[in-house]
């Protein structure tokens, strides 16, 4: 059964009228060549036609990644994004999505997160470490939001561990959430879950509130985007583990004591480099370990290739056998001769060293998150 979704609305809701059919949306998308995707054709198709029509389970634009680039590069600031995720929420109404996007929309209602893991082993990957929790013990700097891949998946809980490790050697007095730390909602409203991400946003902001946070800080980048820029009932602040650690090293609490004579590139998360502008200080504390060498891709910055990690695409499975982005950017680090790519977010960590597997590169390239490189020169 196929979908309509009402073009008027689209082209109300999003003014698409002024869109000059210049193609930059288009241009800067990295799936638009390899999935079937096309932006500017899609709001064509929304300006020309009463109803636009999609297959819920097969639609092309499960294949968007969320990255923004389309919106950040149309200059008449229109949001082709936002048209997507407003589409994407008719398809998710219409109850026919893939079992594993509607598997893990289920489990973030049930359990608080999108891996079908039980609230009560959420902590788990702390029980042998000696943290406090928030609300119970006062006075503290921060809270430490962990997030549910690095809370579940046990690659990633190494950057938890790492995070708890260095902050500790820093001097900060952090404490958890616990168990009750839930889903911050960035995948479920980009998957289109706008009731969800509502519920979402209620209790977590009351259990913000209960708990007396006042600064946040987050393992991972779309955690960070989505408090900080879609949180408003929120009033406290939030970090990313590179802004934190920034800090601490500019007021000499963090130092690094030994040499890692490594020679690393840097691949920029979309969700903390295009969409919130952080760049310089991942790059500023690379430079700072002792031994290591920084060389760059020449896709960085704001022209960084996404690795196709966000926008719900942890669940959603690949229409069409094609070269998947992250092995593009495998393969940029080892034309660079690099030993190790380094990124700072657990979807771009996890897709990442699939990739490097995926091309067999095992013996010439590591993937590590920054928080692990801090911890090993520490
Ligand atoms: S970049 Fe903007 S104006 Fe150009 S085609 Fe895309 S949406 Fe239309
Ligand atoms: S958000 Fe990124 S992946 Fe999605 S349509 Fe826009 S440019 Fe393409």
């Amino acid at each position: 059964m196929e979908v309509q979704v009402s073009s008027q609305e689209l082209v109300q809701d999003n003014r698409l009228l002024r869109c000059i059919q210049c193609g930059k949306c288009t241009g800067g998308c990295p799936v638009s060549t390899t999935s079937g995707l096309n932006v500017r054709q899609l709001l064509n198709e929304a300006l020309l036609q009463p109803n636009l029509v999609f297959s819920p389970e097969g639609s092309e634009l499960w294949q968007c990644t969320t990255c923004l680039t389309c919106s950040l590069r149309c200059p008449k600031g229109i949001k082709p994004l936002d048209v997507i995720i407003q589409i994407r929420g008719q398809l998710i109404e219409s109850g026919r999505i893939q079992p594993t996007m509607r598997d893990a929309l289920e489990s973030v209602f049930l359990h608080g997160n999108p891996w079908g893991k039980p609230r009560e082993k959420r902590t788990d990957w702390a029980a042998d470490l000696q943290v406090k929790t928030a609300g119970v013990d006062a006075q503290l700097d921060l809270v430490y939001y962990v997030g549910c891949a690095a809370a579940y998946d046990p690659r990633v809980q190494k950057l938890a561990k790492a995070m708890v490790r260095v902050l500790g050697e820093a001097g900060v007095k952090f404490g958890l959430l616990g168990n009750e730390e839930s889903c911050c909602g960035n995948e479920v409203r980009r998957m289109g879950e706008v009731g969800l991400f509502e519920e979402l946003v209620e209790s977590n902001c009351q259990l913000f509130k209960e708990r007396g946070v006042r600064r946040l800080l987050t393992t991972s980048p779309h955690c960070f985007n989505v408090f900080k820029n879609e949180y408003s009932g929120f009033g406290g602040e939030i970090c990313h583990y590179t802004q934190i650690l920034w800090e601490l090293i500019e007021e000499q609490r963090l130092s690094f004591s030994k040499e890692l004579n490594w020679r690393v590139t840097y691949h920029d998360p979309c969700f903390l480099g295009k969409q919130n502008g952080i760049f310089d200080e991942p790059r500023w504390i690379l430079e700072k370990i002792p031994g290591l060498e920084l060389v760059e891709m020449d896709r960085n910055r704001e022209r960084s290739l996404c690795c196709e990690g966000g926008g719900g695409r942890m669940w959603i499975e690949a229409l069409i056998p094609q070269e998947r982005l992250a092995e593009v950017r495998v393969k940029d680090a080892v034309d660079l001769e690099a030993e190790v790519l380094v990124t700072a977010c657990p979807f771009c960590l996890l897709t990442l060293e699939d990739a490097v597997k995926a091309t067999g590169n095992e013996e010439r390239l590591r993937v590590l998150d920054l928080i692990e490189i801090v911890e090993a020169a520490i």
